[in-house]
């Protein structure tokens, strides 16, 4: 497809129609997959070239451009071994001795790491409450003040994730944006939630996206995998120098499979938001539930927020049930929804939260956080309906 005619279509047909083979007579409708670990050629094997099944490979390039494209980015997105693998690369672009500023509920996996790495001396960590502006923008002063001296590229990086999981908080995207890069941070975002389909953070201001692809971009729960999307060919060939030499890389057929789940993200993404907001707002009404977080709910703290920079509020509700014990009764009890980690698959999942030991105290005990998949939304409310009331006796 040329990329003078791709901007007039729309994201639920790019989804669709980007990363296919030239439409030439017996060409195959769908890229092919290459396994190889290595390429023929006489002439010096670099980092960038294909030459070696670390550095490159065919698979990949469909799904990179696709991701880039519907991000708005004009270079080709970064595959990774999974969501963990682009985050942590992500998060080596800021300069040694440099400060990161994440959200206090950001995702524990990217938390974690980040700790782990500030407890090693590398850069410092500091934690906000993303939904608080003010206070993002007095750390981002903080953060600029104290590595005033460093001469390293990027010293302070600003972490966004909107909505936060599993809190659903919702950051003011342009407002931070514009305050980190007046501060001359850097900025990252985790659009896993979100998806391009209903949030491009590059289009206000970011630098660069990060994802877990195992979520809703491959959609199928099937796939472990993870994308960097930079917005400029410099901060890409950062990224591709880091995982050409880590080595964080992806299996060919988990992104064949990744390209062929996006073909539907644009349907499921649909009706999953449309199966939330429905269940949202009848479980604001149940007398089991002490709070329903859902940014499409009018009287969530985020909405208004979310409504000015989203397309679409997204297909995650969380639940606070008061305590563990009535949280794990609801799903245990629960048939149709599945007791397991992780989100974004065609499969509605549910789990209580607090049940890993990382997650952090601020986060309620008695919170369930719910993946809508793409079941008819009133066997899903059955189900649940009839767990929580086993519960409310
Ligand atoms: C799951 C998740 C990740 C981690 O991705 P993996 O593919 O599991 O490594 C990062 N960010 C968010 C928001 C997630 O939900």
């Amino acid at each position: 497809m040329s990329a003078e005619n791709r901007a007039d279509l729309r994201p639920s047909t790019r989804v669709v129609s980007l990363g296919r083979p030239p439409q030439d007579d017996d060409a195959p409708v769908n890229p092919p997959i290459t396994v190889s670990s290595t390429y023929v050629g006489t002439t010096a094997v670099a980092s960038g070239s294909r030459g070696y099944g670390r550095y490159s490979n065919p698979t990949w390039d469909p799904f990179e451009e696709a991701l880039a494209d519907l991000e708005g980015a004009d270079v080709p997105a970064l595959v990774y071994g999974s969501g963990l693998a682009a985050i942590a690369s992500a998060l080596d672009l800021v300069a040694p001795g440099g400060t990161v500023i994440m959200p206090t509920h950001t995702y524990q996996g990217a938390l974690l790491g980040a700790q782990d790495t500030a407890a090693t001396g590398c850069f410092d960590l500091v934690t906000v409450d993303i939904a608080d502006t003010q206070a993002v923008i007095a750390a981002l002063r903080a953060a600029s003040e104290a590595t005033a001296g460093l001469t390293g590229e990027r010293p302070v990086l600003l972490w966004l994730e909107s909505p936060t999981n599993p809190m659903l908080e919702v950051a003011d995207m342009p407002a931070l944006i514009e305050a980190a890069h007046a501060h001359g941070a850097f900025v990252v975002a985790d659009n896993t939630f979100a998806t391009p389909l209903l949030q491009r953070p590059l289009d206000q201001g970011a630098d660069v996206v990060v994802h877990s692809v195992t979520k809703y971009l491959a959609g199928h729960s099937d796939v472990v995998l993870g994308a960097c999307v930079p917005a400029t060919a410099e901060v890409r060939d950062v990224l591709l120098h880091h995982r050409s030499i880590q080595g964080a890389i992806a299996g060919p057929f988990e992104v064949w499979l990744a390209l062929r789940g996006l073909r539907t993200l644009a349907l499921r993404v649909e009706r999953s938001c449309a199966s939330a907001q429905t269940l949202a707002e009848r479980l604001v009404d149940h007398p089991a539930v002490g709070e329903v977080r859902y940014p499409g709910l009018p009287a969530d703290p985020g909405h208004r927020t979310a409504a000015a920079q989203m397309d679409g509020f997204g297909a995650i509700i969380s639940l606070d049930l008061g305590s563990a014990e009535a949280a794990d009764a609801v799903v245990a009890r629960c048939r149709l929804w599945t007791p397991a980690t992780s989100l974004g698959g065609v499969e509605s999942l549910l789990e209580r939260r607090r049940r890993h030991t990382a997650e952090p105290e601020s986060v309620p005990e008695g919170l369930i956080r719910l993946s809508l998949g793409i079941e008819d939304v009133e066997d899903l409310w059955e189900d649940l309906r009839v767990a929580l009331e086993a519960v409310a006796d």
